[in-house]
This record gives structure tokens, C-alpha cells and sequence, in this order.
């Protein structure tokens, strides 16, 4: 049960742990700043906690976590898309997909009221390679980020399972029914 201040605490030791490891083996800082970058998304943007509507990172957003909706309906919370990377393609593509579709409706409806507005990339190769490179890196920081959520998330639901249980099962059954709604809130 780490909680939205566990994952947040345990993140900042791994990007204060990355930061330093880039430092020393002499990253340009530009790329520190992006792998950094990359962590605090996945920590309080793309979350692996988004699975739930009702998590810290969820309410970050908004009114706009109603574009989250299905994801959270879809995904079961804790299920396969808690996994490192594959859950983190996962989330940055759904995200990719609602941005891409309000460009699309905004072009649409500029073109409409009669309005000229030019979404099209002036720049030449070697700059989108360049640019590229740091979509690199920030996605190597949110892999860094999801790995530490699933690890704690994990070391927390095992040591959970292990704990010894001298409560009656009728007081727990109780209690669970009772408190599901908040337990969920807590158990992200
Ligand atoms: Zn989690």
C-alpha cells in the first residue's frame, strides 16, 4: 500500500540516483533534464495509477480526466498495464491518440470559420532526429519511474500477504465491504 507519497518518494530517490549516475558519466545536460523530465511525467501525468479515476494523479488533471475515463474503465487496476514499458507505450500512445484527434477536430473547424493555420513541420531532418533523441530520453525516464511503481507496488503487496492475520475473518469481511471505496483510493 505505498500510496500516492510512497511512489512520489520513491521516485524522487530515482531521479535524484539517475540524475547523479548522468552526471557522472558525463551526460550532456540537456539529456539529464529530459530523462528527468521523463520521470516527473510518469510520476504525476501518466501514472500508472491512472488505471483508477480515483488516484492523486487522476485528479491532476482535472476536468480533462474525463478523457481518461476509458482508459480507467478498460484497464483493470494493478493488471498488465502496471507493467514497465509496456504500460508506459500504452499510456503515451492513448494520450498521443486523444491529442491527435483535437488536432484533427481543430483543423477541421478552423478550416470551417475560415481560418489559415499552418500545423505543418518547417524543419529539416537532422533537427527531428535531434528532437527525437530527447522523446528518447524522456521516455527512458518514465520507463525508470513506472519500473519503481511496479517494484514498490509489488514489495508492498507482498509484504501485505505475508502479514500474519489474528483478525477474525467476519470483522475483516466488514470492514472490507465498508471501506472498499477508500481501500482503493489508498491501494495506488
Ligand atoms: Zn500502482
Amino acid at each position: 500500500m505505498p500510496g500516492f507519497i510512497g511512489h512520489t518518494a520513491a521516485n524522487t530517490v530515482a531521479l535524484v540516483g539517475t540524475s547523479a549516475y548522468m552526471w557522472y558519466d558525463r551526460w550532456s545536460i540537456p539529456d539529464i533534464l529530459a530523462v528527468d523530465a521523463g520521470i516527473l511525467i510518469a510520476t504525476f501525468i501518466l501514472s500508472p495509477d491512472m488505471d483508477l479515476f480515483k488516484s492523486e494523479p487522476m485528479a491532476g488533471w482535472g476536468v480533462l480526466r474525463i478523457f481518461w475515463l476509458p482508459y480507467a474503465k478498460l484497464v483493470r487496476h494493478r493488471d498488465r498495464l502496471h507493467i514497465p514499458v509496456l504500460g508506459t507505450a500504452v499510456r503515451w500512445l492513448y494520450l498521443s491518440f486523444w491529442i491527435g484527434l483535437l488536432v484533427i477536430l481543430f483543423r477541421f473547424w478552423f478550416r470551417r470559420i475560415g481560418l489559415q493555420v499552418e500545423f505543418d513541420f518547417q524543419g529539416d531532418t537532422d533537427d527531428m532526429i535531434y528532437n527525437l533523441l530527447f522523446l528518447v530520453d524522456v521516455f527512458v525516464g518514465a520507463i525508470i519511474a513506472d519500473t519503481m511503481h511496479y517494484v514498490l507496488d509489488i514489495i508492498t503487496s507482498k509484504l501485505k500477504i505475508g502479514r500474519p492475520r489474528r483478525e477474525r475473518w467476519s470483522t475483516i469481511r466488514n470492514r472490507e465491504s465498508s471501506f472498499a471505496g477508500e481501500e482503493e483510493w489508498k491501494e495506488n
